[in-house]
């Protein structure tokens, strides 16, 4: 199960079997061995993700609702504008023709809100085991915007070296801030409850939703991003050590600035969970040039999906890899996780 969690052991499974037969791609701008939220060839952003949480309803949403919003970020993070999916059902036996029906009225909504459309698809039906209902593949497209080209001017006003035309997770610098969308943990510990009929007392729900338009009015209205990233499973530690890695620029984030709700910490706490380790499905992390950090979280602040934004840390020149400044005044490194704790949460 680890090998699906999102973390380290996880990226070597990747790395060392399937970009050995699939990587070094010739010609294509962002090619699978880059590694990144979606590949981009032709100009068209380029992306696949298999959805199989469970159980596939819970706490603030449904595996309907996360297969939409999970493509549309990853396309959305590189800066482009999701506008076509494919989907393929793969139906357990047994699953009910209501929760199925559930399951496309919520893929509907999600789609709505996200401008989307989905166009093209399959479905198996394969005999009851361990699925759970059903799992969902969503593949989708992605286009360059007006605000995209935007953002990159913006860009080169503080950065004269920038070659990247996307928003990529290798671009980071030295200075740039990293501002966080809002609080992390959420969708892990509902997800978490609703598999081991947990409840702590409180109303925590999933975060699942769509960032794309909200993604689009910052690289527009704003500009100077440039790099994103939807901390899903292996959460915001995995995310963060993703742009490090990639960017190789050390990052200093700040505990106290870090948005946690106090029931998911609680949670965290009962269970010997650390929220930053846990998926989130309606976050983005930033990197955003140091001059526009305080205009992008003010932009965040006044939106539904980022009114408990935070500039959380820096890109910083002065170590490699992720550390985050405690409240106590010490400094934790934060390592990449070994994989997410809670499995199958997307
Ligand atoms: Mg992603």
């Amino acid at each position: 199960m680890l090998h699906g969690a999102g973390g380290t052991v996880m990226h070597s499974l990747v790395k060392n079997y399937i970009v050995k037969y699939f990587g070094a791609t010739a010609n294509i701008e962002v090619p699978l061995e880059a590694l990144d939220d979606a590949a981009v060839i032709n100009d068209i952003v380029f992306k696949s993700d298999s959805h199989a949480v469970k159980p596939i309803f819970f706490a603030g949403g449904d595996i309907g609702c996360i297969a939409v919003a999970g493509t549309v970020n990853d396309i959305a993070v590189l800066g482009a504008e999701p506008y076509a999916l494919a989907c393929g059902f793969v139906l357990e036996e047994g699953l009910s023709l209501a929760d199925f029906e559930r399951i496309l009225a919520s893929m509907q909504q999600t789609c709505l809100k996200a401008g989307v459309s989905i166009v093209t698809g399959d479905t198996k039906v394969v005999e009851k085991g361990s699925l759970g209902g059903c799992i969902i593949n969503t593949s989708g497209i992605g286009r360059r915007t007006a605000a995209l080209e935007k953002n990159f001017e913006v860009i080169r006003k503080f950065r004269s070296n920038l070659k990247a035309r996307w928003v990529l997770d290798s671009n980071l610098r030295a200075g740039d801030k990293i501002v966080l969308s809002g609080t992390i943990g959420d969708h892990g510990v509902a997800v978490l409850s609703a598999q081991e009929g947990l409840s702590f007392g409180s109303n925590i729900k999933s975060d699942v939703q769509p960032l794309n338009c909200l993604i689009q009015r910052l690289l527009g209205e704003v500009g100077g991003i440039v790099a994103m990233k939807d901390p899903t499973r292996g959460g915001l530690a995995d995310a963060l050590n993703e742009f490090s890695e990639k960017s190789q620029v050390g990052i200093l984030i700040h505990e106290d600035m870090i948005p946690v709700r106090k029931d998911v910490q609680a949670a965290c706490e009962m269970l010997g969970l650390d929220p930053l380790e846990i998926g989130n499905e309606g976050k983005v992390v930033i990197g955003v040039v140091r001059e526009k950090a305080e205009e992008t979280l003010h932009l965040l602040r006044t939106t539904e999906e980022g009114k408990n934004a935070e500039i959380i840390g820096e890109a910083t020149a002065d170590f490699a890899g992720v550390a985050m400044q405690t409240v106590v005044g010490g400094k934790r490194i934060i390592s990449r996780p070994v994989g997410d704790p809670v499995p199958r949460i997307c």
